[in-house]
């Protein structure tokens, strides 16, 4: 990998890592989500970094993919497990990590098992190990912890302006022979959980992304598809970011149309995943360059 693109990567990595401390800090029982949502992608910015996608916080049985709404009033509360996951590129070098944050929730080994298994993991992200390898450790280590690993959820390798570029790390052993090379980028993101070990779409729709232009009704519509290409890099986004780049849409407006982008093909949607057996679920996440000492971007 050139030089100039693994600075990147890393700048992007340490913006991430300082964003994230930053936001697990502000984690308190009675603050709204919106808030530290905000907070934490306002000081990204500051920092010089992009939005690799919208600052997500899944709460408890939910597992990814929620993040602030348009005039979110919920709050954090005594006893929940918060997964904050970010995303952050530079120049579309991108860094993705998680952390699982416990408001006295006694469920410290849930959210150990999770990191343990990707610490474990990330020792393997040497040229010439096999991705059934590193997805045969995370379901190890998670299962003798006692709990289970997410089987529909995984690591994914990454891109530039890619931030799931084809091939896949399950927290599960599969049959994938892809043997790694010195260069990949990966993000590792062994989930544990105390459920049935999968998860499945709710009916909330926060996020989305741009696949391609199709006939629109509303100008808006056609608006919407040209920010979400061209400012957002055909990265995903969430609805807060539109409300405030386009100022005739209300809220109810902004739903309708979103319905109907993703109906004709325009955009992709990502509902929030819960745990299909309502049991509670803790991720951790690190990006990672595949060298002989594997370069952790994002600790
Ligand atoms: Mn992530
Ligand atoms: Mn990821």
């Amino acid at each position: 990998m050139d030089e100039d693109i693994l600075n990147k990567y890393k700048k992007a990595g340490k913006i991430l890592s300082e964003a994230r401390e930053f936001g697990a800090s502000l984690i308190k029982p009675g603050v709204k989500i919106i808030d530290v949502v905000e907070k934490v992608e306002e000081r990204i910015k500051k920092l010089g970094g992009e939005f690799a996608f919208p600052v997500n916080v899944s709460i408890n049985q939910n597992a990814a993919h929620d993040t602030a709404d348009v005039n979110d009033v919920r709050v954090f509360n005594d006893g929940d497990i918060i997964k904050l996951d970010i995303g952050v590129h530079v120049d579309g070098y991108i860094a993705d990590s998680a952390r699982t944050i416990s408001l006295n929730s006694g469920r410290e080994d849930l959210i150990k098992a999770s990191e343990k298994a990707l610490s474990e993991a990330l020792k393997m992200m040497r040229p010439g190990n096999y991705i059934r390898d590193v997805s045969d450790v995370i379901e190890r280590t998670i299962r003798e912890m006692g709990f289970n690993p997410v089987m529909n959820l995984t690591g994914h390798g990454i891109e530039r302006y890619k931030l799931h570029a084809g091939i896949e790390i399950p927290n599960v052993r599969t049959n994938i022979g892809y043997q790694l090379k010195e260069g990949d980028v990966f993000a590792i993101e062994p989930f544990s959980t105390d459920g049935g070990g999968k998860v499945i779409e709710t009916d909330k729709v926060f996020i989305y992304m741009y696949l391609a232009d199709k006939p629109v009704r509303f100008p808006e519509s056609r608006k919407i598809l040209s920010v979400a290409r061209e400012e957002f890099h055909k990265l995903p986004f969430t609805k807060r970011w539109l409300i405030k780049k386009i100022p005739t849409l209300t809220p109810l407006k902004l739903n309708l149309i979103l319905r109907q982008l993703v109906q004709n093909g325009s955009l992709h949607d990502y509902p929030v995943l819960r745990e299909v057996n309502n049991g509670f679920v803790a991720q951790t996440e690190h990006t990672v360059v595949v060298r002989d000492n594997p370069i952790i971007t994002t600790l």
